[in-house]
């Protein structure tokens, strides 16, 4: 008997952006859906595939009519109105000849034929000049993805798969991300993105491999292919033969070993040499997470994206917030959690608050701004955060503003809902830390007037640097500009260091430069004493600072400031980091 050819072995270059590598099968996700097959069907089965459809109609309806039953007992009758468009769309009866026309027609599968209608109903609707009629294009892609989802027979909210898989994709959103069972997911390959794409930012959370910039990948790999995900090399081999996985089993091995090394002090104290305490933090996403943030010996919760459990459930009620909330802070006290309020826009989008496309997100409706435009959504998240305080330590912190009237107005509606709390006889702490994101420069710029009215700044490096040079974080294009040792950027940290420094109050990093070994005597060296990162990278870091002198730092520090090139900056922070632990970049 012949036996089959084995299969070609085929690898990718992409950019790693989160160490780690996995060998699993691959689930693509196309665009946001997840594109059905174009299957051909057996002539005579017309009326089956029409049956799976109607039951899928049916079940989704039941859905929609469960939705609006508990909207309209939670929110009133009118907002729960919203879901008869829903049920109408699902009624039509145009959409089911049109969709049976095509499966005679093309003798293909049902689930391509509703798809490809409804997206062609969908564009219809993205290019029409009447702002309502245009906003409807949302009414019809979520009741398409329920209905896509039936007909594959998930029952559950999110995409779930048999086992566990790399998720390839050409772009994943923050939206996208939370969707996913992460429980299975060992790893992402994507077409585009940065290291500090969301996407990037979330695998270092979870701790899995991920690499960007694999471009054609999407086209080219189909779910259920197997692949080696190499996170560090930047790799995605397809069919990896016996030799590529035993020469990845020695290295993983040997990799091992070293880490080990670090991780046996994880949970001493960071202090430098010169016995300066450094606090190191974690930056996390998911309430699943803290276990793993309280085993990496991480000192803090520097830094709670919350807007990621917002996207996971945007209706979630102010007891539920305040529940989820308060699990974060118990799991961590007495360690302080500092909460960073929801940062939506940009590429963090809730359709259903910014309906209508914005020419620019990311200067745009976009955290802080779209917070105070939308109090009820703000002031459920305070009333939340103020509520689960009183269980631990809490840091309450806005994100993404850009001077201190805005710092004023939060704060303003922050003690109006500690008064509303009070005056309901629900407990609220006395005193709470409050915050501010320095990551637009006019923020920078004004840092003084800013940190006189908060208790502490965190610098938030990934946006700082996209808007002070003018680069956007997630396009590969621009990839090369975007350097976080431009000679701008560590103007504007050094001056917002020195103005939290004058208040007399904290100053912190949490963005990803903080996460740069080669940076942190450059980082300390300007006098940040707090930095928040991944939680895979807390015991090398808490390493490197173990070995530095504070002294040395600031002589690099001032020699930096005057360098005009940022290789030159960057190589000049690398000597000290080569001379105190070249363990660290074996
Ligand atoms: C930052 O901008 O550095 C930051 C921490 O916020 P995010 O990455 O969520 O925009
Ligand atoms: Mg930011």
């Amino acid at each position: 008997m012949i036996s089959p050819a084995p299969l070609q072995e085929k690898t990718w270059t992409g950019t790693a952006v989160s160490d780690g590598v996995a060998h699993a099968v691959v689930h693509v996700l196309k665009d946001h859906f997840d594109e059905p097959d174009e299957d051909s069907i057996e002539p005579g089965t017309e009326a089956q595939q029409m049956e799976r459809l109607h039951a899928a109609l049916a079940v989704t309806s039941k859905e929609i009519e469960e939705l609006q039953r508990v909207m309209a007992g939670e929110h009133g009758s009118a907002e729960s109105e919203i879901f008869e468009t829903h049920l109408l769309i699902l009624q039509d009866s145009t959409i089911l000849k049109q969709t049976e026309k095509i499966v005679r027609e093309q003798q293909v599968c049902v689930d391509w034929a509703y798809y490809k209608l409804m997206c062609k109903h969908m564009d219809a609707l993205r290019g029409l000049s009447d702002t309502y009629l245009r906003e409807r294009f949302l009414d019809v892609k979520d009741v398409t993805q329920r209905v896509m989802r039936h007909l594959r027979g998930e029952l559950l909210d999110h995409p779930m798969f048999d086992e566990p898989v790399i998720v390839v994709a050409h772009d994943l959103t923050p939206s996208d991300t939370v969707q996913l069972d992460r429980s299975k997911v060992l790893g992402f390959a994507l077409e585009t993105g940065s290291a500090v794409s969301h996407a990037a930012i979330i695998a270092r959370s979870l701790a899995l491999p991920a690499v960007v910039r694999l471009h054609g990948i999407c086209d080219d790999l189909h779910s259920g292919d197997t692949v080696l995900l190499d996170g560090e090399g930047g790799l995605l081999i397809q069919n990896p033969n016996a030799e590529t996985l035993a020469r990845y089993r020695l290295r993983e091995e040997q990799a091992e070993r070293r880490e080990d090394v670090f991780q046996v002090e994880r949970h001493k104290p960071s202090l430098t040499r010169c016995g300066t305490a450094i606090c190191v933090g974690a930056n996390a996403e998911f309430i699943e997470e803290m276990k793993i943030v309280e085993d990496s010996g991480a000192e803090e919760v520097g830094l709670f994206r919350t807007e990621f459990l917002h996207l996971e459930n945007p209706d979630a009620t102010e007891d539920q917030l305040a529940a989820a909330y308060s699990k974060v802070v118990k799991s961590q006290a007495p360690k302080r959690v500092v909460f960073r309020t929801l940062d939506l826009g940009g590429d963090k989008v809730d359709e259903r608050l910014a309906v209508e496309p914005e020419p620019n997100p990311f200067l745009g409706w976009r955290g802080i701004r779209l917070s105070l435009g939308r109090q009820d959504l703000f002031k459920r998240q305070l009333r939340a955060l103020l509520r689960a305080a009183v269980h631990g330590r809490v840091g309450i912190m806005f994100p993404m503003v850009s001077g201190v009237q805005e710092v004023l107005e939060a704060k303003a509606v922050l003690n109006d809902c500690a008064d509303e709390l009070t005056a309901e006889g629900v407990d609220v702490p006395d005193e709470i830390e409050i915050g501010a994101m320095i990551e637009i420069p006019s923020a920078a710029l004004s840092a003084d007037l800013i940190a006189a009215e908060v208790d502490f700044l965190s610098l938030g490096t990934n946006d700082l640097i996209q808007y002070t040079i003018a680069v956007d974080r997630l396009n590969d294009r621009v990839a090369k500009l975007y350097q976080p040792t431009h000679p701008a950027v560590l103007r504007l940290i050094a001056m917002s260091v020195k103005a939290a420094r004058t208040a007399g109050i904290r100053v912190g990093m949490c963005g990803e430069m903080a996460s740069d070994l080669t940076l942190t005597p450059l980082m300390i060296g300007l006098g940040l004493n707090e930095l928040s990162v991944a939680t895979t990278q807390i015991a090398r870091l808490k390493h490197a600072v173990r070995r530095l002198n504070v002294q040395e730092c600031e002589a690099l520090a001032n020699a930096v400031l005057t360098c005009t090139s940022p290789a030159e900056i960057r190589s000049l922070s690398r000597a000290v980091a080569d001379r105190n632990y070249p363990e660290l970049f074996e």
